[in-house]
């Protein structure tokens, strides 16, 4: 058998070493001008000049965007079920309760009908991912969140880049985060990054990332450390002049799958959105598990299942959805499959996938 094909792969250049090397050798390694810099280009690059502030993770991102925005106890978001558990964590984490809403199936993103249904007079926020580096409904969302009165915010963890109707995503809430874990887009090592609306918005989550102290030693509020190092913003930085051209291969190898696979369900695009391909995801209705083994262990191309389990069946989160049913994130959950689509694929490799699938599509149908 060939060479096992992973289902994720980082890109870290020399440049990125370079990098880290010119900042430890300054002997400033905690955050200073490296963050500033990344903040500043990384507004400029995904979100139209909205402030960006960094943060050491996406889930603290997450958890900080609420807690600036007022969430807290007695509060409900809602949020979907079908996502990383950071999600519906970040919400519990705030003191306030996730309310997990079904997807709609094409783009596995929160069906704005059941968020309109969900919403209950301790609703204050509504928080969609942007599923796979796929925009979730926007335009509804945004205008559901208007009539009720309620906050949208984004999960923009795997969707650097992507846009709806020419908005990129990191634009519409009243603040975003994107994540800067090693296998999504564009990496920092760990970090997350926080688009927001305002600066009044932005200035609460750089309190809270820094002991909620704006001024040495005058906390204005109760904060966490949170901070990004220099060395990983300076990481961040050099990503960022190469994401355009991974996001271009990305998209690239995704037009070739939905060329050339056959007998499954190639992910669907929205009109009007632009993927960004952070996962290319096919449905496999019978015995998925038995695909991606197959894939595995007969071809050698590592597919991934994001998510086998959905937040509310977690043990952790569970609690907050008792009896709780949604048909369409179930199925979603039995059904996908990941395939491969980072930029360090070869054709070689892409060939590889196309006939791995399609003879296991076959042998299965
Ligand atoms: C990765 C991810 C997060 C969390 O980001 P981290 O940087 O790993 O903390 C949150 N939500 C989604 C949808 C993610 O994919």
């Amino acid at each position: 058998m060939s060479e096992f094909i992973p289902p994720a792969k980082p890109i870290i250049g020399d440049e990125e070493r370079e990098a880290v090397d010119r900042v430890m050798r300054s002997g400033m390694v905690a955050q200073g001008p490296e963050v500033a810099a990344f903040e500043a280009e990384f507004s400029e690059h995904f979100v139209q000049g909205r402030p960006a502030v960094a943060v050491n993770s996406g889930t603290a991102g997450l958890h900080l965007g609420l807690l600036a925005a007022g969430v807290g106890p007695g509060d409900e978001v809602i949020v979907p079920s079908f996502t990383f558990a950071a999600t519906g964590n970040s919400v519990a984490l705030t003191g306030a309760t996730p309310v997990f809403v079904d997807i709609e199936p094409e783009t596995f993103s929160i069906a704005p009908e059941a968020v309109a249904a969900a919403i209950t007079d301790k609703t204050r926020g509504i928080l969609p991912v942007h599923l796979y580096g796929h925009p979730a409904r926007m335009r509804e969302l945004e205008a559901i969140a208007a009539e009720r009165g309620v906050a949208l915010y984004e999960d923009a963890a795997q969707a650097h880049g992507a846009s709806l109707d020419g908005r990129p995503v990191g634009t519409w809430g009243e603040w975003a985060m994107f994540s800067l874990y090693p296998t999504k887009n564009m990496t920092s090592g760990e970090g997350g990054m926080v688009s927001t609306a305002t600066a009044e918005v932005a200035r609460r989550v750089k309190l809270l990332r820094n002991q909620g102290m704006e001024r040495q030693y005058e906390n204005e509020i109760v904060g966490f450390n949170a901070r990004m190092t220099d060395i990983h913003a300076a990481i961040g930085r050099v990503q960022l002049t190469k994401v355009d051209a991974w996001t271009k291969t990305r998209q690239d190898n995704a037009a070739f799958l939905d060329a050339n696979l056959q007998g499954v369900i190639v992910p669907p695009v929205a009109e009007g959105a632009v993927h960004v391909y952070h996962q290319y995801t096919i449905r496999v209705a019978e015995d998925r598990d038995g695909f991606v083994k197959a894939l595995k262990e007969e071809y050698g191309v590592g597919a991934g299942v994001y998510y086998p389990i959905p937040n509310h069946r977690l043990p952790s989160l569970a609690p907050y959805a008792p009896g709780l049913e949604l048909p369409e994130t179930e199925r979603a959950a039995r059904e996908v499959v990941s395939l491969p689509v980072h930029p360090s694929l070869s054709q070689g490799d892409l060939d590889r996938i196309v006939a791995a699938v399609n003879a296991v599509a076959k042998a299965g149908a």
